[in-house]
């Protein structure tokens, strides 16, 4: 492509509406633009790079044997009221009527339309399995539209549904589509992670997200490399800590603590570490009383699992202050352990503490040289804080590490949720009717093209990692209307790559050096040539690699050998 002949415009400014750097570089950038509150349009350059992920999801769900089919957009709501879904997706889904004052809405996912499509043309078991596909545009009316294409409003989703006789034939399909989604973002040379999304209900139905690795994701995942354990950081075990509680070695003691109510405060103060201090939340028990939820004064409670203790009362609640000052004689900040009436549930890891600092049941008082057992009644135990960084993986492997993800991916058992209520069944071996088996795959195509961003770039813009790059090489032409020669010399040049079957923006504008330089940064493109008067005289061209920044003179005869030895190397971008 020949940039003279693209409106391109880039932003110099940072855009005042876009929070994140994917959301602002792809502005700046000229590769979409906003028409109303999280809608966007894909300019060409940005379509450019769309295209390339379709074209890695396709074949992938190709070659994993799912068949490409495409829905419509807009659906009946009779369809969903099947399901009871069309009162309780609640305002997510766009609703709209046509002139006979018949209800649709906008499709943000395609279960009912799947379900239905599967219900009139399937059969037979002998027709089973099969996986459909599609890639198409999606909305949803979320509250907060933001982050640009991370959470738009329309995006592009590829959402695959299979169906089945039993659980068994689900299971290998479920196991070639999450080896399908590892592939694709492997070749896209994103840095992932496939994260158990499981709910941790026995007989619950499995579910695995994949995420994107990035500072900016809106979750936390903890991962082990070594035994390949992912989860949410909210679903993540913590394990309870090795060997045995240190035996008591200090005496219980009073200290003054005025005014100071939180670990930080009373930890700075004693000059004890948050990691020798008790926590205690008061939460509202299942028999009308209250329960003291125990932690270690450096760990977060996890209020999923404190939620599932039989004695707790469901919602979780915290105790209101009045109540804690009523039932302990003491305001809240102020609670510990010894001489308390209620009963306390401890995490693992508050359990195995000693000699510890915790509140004194009495205003403006701790303290220290705690013991379980000794001072205090050894407290039930449970799992009920969030994993940190450190903490043993439930894979055996050795710590967890923690890092940001963004959900690029969702893959999902439904088992008979959808089959069962739309009556989509097929014949079996004995000719009795049988509800079908599903499992639906979802990708969301327009905000991977936000993660790679969010993941990739440095302070000079997008560093894309080649399989998603709009182009394989952006070659600028310094100065083209003072040398003709160095004009022919380019023009030959983007011929000879292209014809090798590379994708190359010739950067042909009669632009200032300054300009050309930044905007090809900007762009991100992996692989950048220059050529003008001073590097022609050498019968040269300048090479540099956007991701390292590493410079190289390549002589005229050998850039396209050159160029295909870097394309063809092992590293992304
Ligand atoms: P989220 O938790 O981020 O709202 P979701 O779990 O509701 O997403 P799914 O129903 O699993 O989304 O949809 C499949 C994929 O579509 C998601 O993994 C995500 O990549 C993408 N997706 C969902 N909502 C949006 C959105 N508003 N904008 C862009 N992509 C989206
Ligand atoms: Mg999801």
């Amino acid at each position: 492509m020949r940039l003279s002949q693209l409106p391109w415009t880039t932003l110099k400014e940072t855009p005042a509406e876009a929070e994140v750097i994917s959301h602002q570089l792809l502005l700046r950038a000229g590769l979409i633009r906003r028409l109303t509150s999280g809608i966007f349009t894909w300019l060409p350059l940005g379509l450019r790079v769309l295209r390339r992920v379709e074209q890695v999801v396709r074949e992938e769900m190709d070659r994993a044997g799912a068949l490409e089919v495409l829905m419509p957009a807009v659906q009946p709501a009779e369809l969903w009221q099947e399901t009871g879904r069309w009162d309780r997706y609640g305002d997510l889904l766009l609703r709209i009527r046509d002139r006979q004052e018949r209800d649709y809405c906008f499709g943000p996912t395609h279960e009912e339309i799947i379900t239905d499509l599967a219900r009139r043309e399937l059969r037979s078991y002998r027709q089973l399995p099969v996986n459909y596909y599609q890639i198409q545009t999606k909305f949803r009316d979320e509250i907060r539209p933001r982050f640009g294409l991370m959470r738009a409003r329309e995006f592009i989703m590829k959402d695959a549904y299979s169906f089945h006789m039993d659980q068994a034939s689900l299971e290998v399909t479920y196991q070639a589509m999450a080896q399908a989604y590892a592939r694709i973002f492997t070749r896209l040379g994103l840095r992932f992670r496939t994260v158990e999304a499981d709910s941790g209900e026995i007989g619950g139905s499995r579910s695995q997200e994949f995420h994107v690795l990035a500072d900016s994701g809106e979750d936390a995942i903890a991962f082990c490399d070594a035994d390949r354990f992912a989860a949410n950081v909210e679903a993540a075990p913590a394990l309870p800590p090795p060997g045995a509680r240190p035996a008591p070695g200090a005496p219980l003691q009073a200290v003054a603590t005025p005014q100071m109510r939180s670990i930080e405060e009373v930890s700075a103060f004693l000059k004890v570490p948050a990691t020798r201090c008790l926590k205690l939340l008061l939460v509202e028990g299942s028999d009308g009383g209250i329960v003291a939820l125990a932690l270690r004064g450096d760990h977060v409670l996890n209020t999923v699992k404190a939620g599932r203790l039989a004695q707790v009362a469901k919602p979780l609640t915290l105790a209101s202050p009045e109540r804690v000052l009523a039932l302990t004689g003491a305001p809240t900040g102020f609670i510990g352990p010894v001489g308390l009436r209620i009963a306390v549930i401890a995490d693992h890891a508050a359990a195995a503490l000693a000699d510890f600092v915790a509140g004194g049941n009495r205003e403006g008082f701790h303290q220290t040289g705690v013991n379980w057992g000794r001072d205090a009644a050894e407290p039930a135990t449970a799992d009920l804080r969030n994993v940190v960084a450190g903490d043993p993986s439930p894979g055996g492997g050795g710590p967890l590490a923690i890092a940001r993800g963004i959900e690029v991916g969702h893959i999902f058992q439904l088992g008979d949720k959808y089959s069962q209520a739309m009556k989509a069944v097929v014949l079996d071996q004995d000719g009795q009717e049988r509800v079908m088996t599903m499992g639906c795959y979802g990708i969301g195509v327009s905000r991977i093209v936000a993660a790679a961003i969010e993941q990739n770039h440095d302070e000079d813009g997008i560093v894309w990692p080649a399989p998603m790059s709009p182009f394989d090489v952006v070659l600028l032409v310094l100065n083209p209307k003072n040398s003709e020669a160095v004009t022919a010399t380019a023009e030959a040049i983007y011929l000879e790559l292209r014809q090798a079957g590379m994708e190359v923006l010739l950067d042909d504008r009669d632009a200032r050096p300054g300009v050309k330089f930044a905007e090809a940064d900007l762009l991100g493109v992996p692989h950048r040539l220059v050529l003008g008067e001073r590097s022609l005289k050498d019968a040269a061209i300048e090479y540099r690699h956007r991701r390292s920044g590493a410079e190289e003179k390549v002589a005229l005869g050998d850039v396209l050998e050159f160029l295909q030895q870097r394309l063809a190397g092992a590293a992304p971008g």
